[in-house]
């Protein structure tokens, strides 16, 4: 079989199941003839996928390494004993606990430790960049906790911490939040720190964005400055999809116990082994080469979108994701999703900082540099792809103009594939 799926070793998902076995290898497709923008989104090793689909889905492991519910975890324990050496030495962290099932959980895990109903927490806005599970209305964070906010500066598009200290200081919250899903700059997680001590919170990192640029080096390390960190796995870390959370050793109990009994039951182990996995990864030197590319990239990208005249949320980026503000472009975020789209690029619309506009169709996309770098991209594609979305979105009416960009993303994605392929 030439079919993309059954490169991965999937005859037999293709007898016992052909329907999902004919949709893997579809979503294969799309990955591959796609260029990928989506800055939460990456590619795993093919180690790591393997470490997923392994065996040790079988295993039921309540409990920690060495103190479990369940018979039969000699070597379970093992593959979570590596996984949270390899953080710990990673992230320099005194404590790591790597089952939760996602950054969300993550996130609850923190809170449900330090926590009690009603009590205040003030965390990034949604619609200036931050996330659901920093105290939205619509999310247990914001439902159960009473929950403020901070946002970006109306002119810099920066965070203001003499707004967040004012913030903090009238609200006296229990817990700050510092972190966020669409904001392309460094965050003073020192600032952010002093803020909290002086009002007496407790002050979390969420970096499940910048995670990766973190353990290569090419962010700051927030692990050095915050009580709690929390990250995702499976964004610029390039590991599988899960959760983890940093802590010192004062906090290390409270957060174990929050995760389990607390807050989940059995471990995923086999997410578990490929957490280990792409630690191991991480530790290889071609990590930190990877890591400085996305965000070379990214910086690229910028460039490239400045130049063409599209509008940068802060102007540019440090990190691997770039906003666009498309009011100057008489296009909403929704059509330019879909408009690119269209040419087989892929992005998210997005909010930006005080849109004029809903959620629903917003005016900003996001971009990210993840995925192509992990497909080998350098700066000189950033820069035509740069140069291919201007087009699209100059001259969508053209559709003579349009098949020639896509007919350019279809030579792009076959250049640098998709390492299945
Ligand atoms: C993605 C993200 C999360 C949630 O991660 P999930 O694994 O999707 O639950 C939490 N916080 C921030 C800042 C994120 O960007």
């Amino acid at each position: 079989m030439n079919e993309p799926g059954f490169r991965l070793g999937f005859e037999l998902l293709g007898e016992v199941d052909p329907e999902i076995a004919a949709t893997i290898n579809e979503e294969e497709k799309r990955q591959q003839e796609n260029l990928i923008m989506i800055a939460s989104e990456n590619l795993v090793s093919r180690a790591v996928l393997q470490a997923q689909g392994s065996v040790l889905t079988n295993k039921y492991a309540e409990g920690y390494a060495g103190a479990r519910y369940y018979g039969g975890c000699t070597f379970v324990d093992r593959a979570e004993e590596l996984a949270i050496k390899r953080a710990k030495e990673i992230f320099s962290a005194e404590h790591v606990n790597v089952q939760p099932h996602s950054g969300t959980s993550a996130n609850m895990a923190v809170y449900l430790a330090f926590l009690q109903p009603g009590d205040k927490i003030l965390g990034m806005d949604l619609s200036h960049g931050g996330h659901l599970t920093h105290g939205s209305k619509v999310n247990i964070s914001g439902i159960y906790y009473q929950a403020f906010s901070y946002g970006v500066n109306r002119e810099t598009g920066l965070i203001d911490l003499g707004n967040v200290r004012k913030i903090a200081r009238e609200t006296k919250p229990r817990l700050i939040i510092a972190g966020a899903s669409s904001y392309p700059r460094f965050i003073d997680f020192e600032g952010f720190a002093a803020i909290a001590k002086e009002v007496g919170a407790l002050f979390l990192v969420d970096m499940a964005h910048t995670a990766g640029l973190v353990a290569a080096g090419v962010h700051p390390n927030p692990v050095l400055y915050a009580d709690l960190v929390t990250a995702t796995t499976h964004k610029t870390f390039r590991g599988p999809r899960g959760g983890m959370i940093f802590c010192r050793s004062e906090y290390a109990a409270a957060i174990d116990k929050a995760v389990f009994p607390g807050l989940q039951g059995g471990p995923l182990m086999h997410i578990i082994a490929a957490k280990a996995v792409a630690f191991k990864e991480a530790q290889l030197p071609g990590f930190v080469k990877y890591q400085e590319k996305v965000v070379a990239n990214a910086r690229a990208l910028a460039e490239g979108l400045a130049a063409e005249g599209f509008k940068l949320l802060t102007g540019g980026t440090d990190t691997h994701l770039v906003l666009v503000d498309l009011r100057s472009n008489a296009i909403s975020g929704k059509e330019a999703e879909a408009l690119l789209e269209s040419v087989h690029i892929t992005v998210n619309k997005n909010v930006i900082p005080y849109d004029p506009k809903g959620a629903n169709d917003p005016s900003g996309i996001r971009l990210g540099t993840p995925t192509l770098t992990s497909r080998g991209m350098e700066t000189g594609q950033m820069l035509e792809i740069a140069a291919l979305i201007a087009e699209t979105i100059n001259y969508r009416n053209d559709k003579k103009r349009l098949e020639k960009v896509r007919s350019r993303v279809a030579e792009l994605c076959s250049a640098f594939k998709v390492y299945y392929f």
